[in-house]
């Protein structure tokens, strides 16, 4: 595929680079991806100084792969967080300061992006999408399509989650924190196990 502007980086990575570890790692290259990448590239380049920071994700479609892809913060090492509030945003923050910036996909600015605008709010269903187009759009809008705001975290995010003691489950045998109750939670039903 030939995009219009192919000279669009992401960190170090051109578009091209980029969408083929996104492949790699995501399965596919998701819209939401592609312009996790920008993201990702805008919230480092408006990041209120310092180069150690953290990352909340607001939805856990695309955006934290994204994270992943493009820094040291995962899930598992617990620089990356993720908190739902549905909308497709993520901050960037030191965490000695808590000063960080959020980025987010800015409505206002879809306007004059067809092909994005209506995948973002969904007004057509996914056959009819033109995704070639889609992806264009996106390589060329880049960080045209987001805003950031600086914001601050509070000092006691996250909870420091107090280590609790180890006990077997009288149930299955395996090992889960006391606290859980009589039971773990997994023989308490929390699994979609039959
Ligand atoms: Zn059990």
């Amino acid at each position: 595929m030939k995009h219009g502007t192919s000279d669009r980086k992401i960190g170090p990575l051109t578009a091209e680079e980029y969408i083929e570890k996104g492949k790699s790692f995501h399965g596919s290259m998701a819209p939401g991806l592609l312009i996790g990448g920008f993201m990702v590239d805008y919230a480092r380049k408006n990041l209120p100084g310092g180069e150690f920071f953290d990352v909340i994700s607001e939805t856990g479609h695309c955006l934290p792969d994204a994270v992943q892809l493009l820094t040291p913060c995962t899930i598992g090492n617990g620089w990356l967080k993720i908190i739902d509030t549905g909308r497709f945003a993520i901050t960037f923050y030191d965490k000695s300061t808590g000063d960080g910036v959020r980025v987010y996909l800015d409505p206002k600015k879809l306007e004059s992006w067809e092909e994005i605008n209506s995948w973002f709010f969904r007004l057509k269903p996914k056959k009819e999408q033109d995704s070639e187009k889609l992806v264009a759009e996106i390589i060329d809008a880049g960080p045209e399509i987001l805003s950031h705001e600086p914001v601050k975290v509070r000092s006691d995010f996250p909870a420091r989650p107090h280590k609790e003691h180890i006990v077997l489950c009288s149930s299955c045998g395996e090992a889960y924190p006391e606290g859980h109750g009589e039971k773990c939670m997994g023989c308490s039903g929390l699994l979609p196990f039959i």
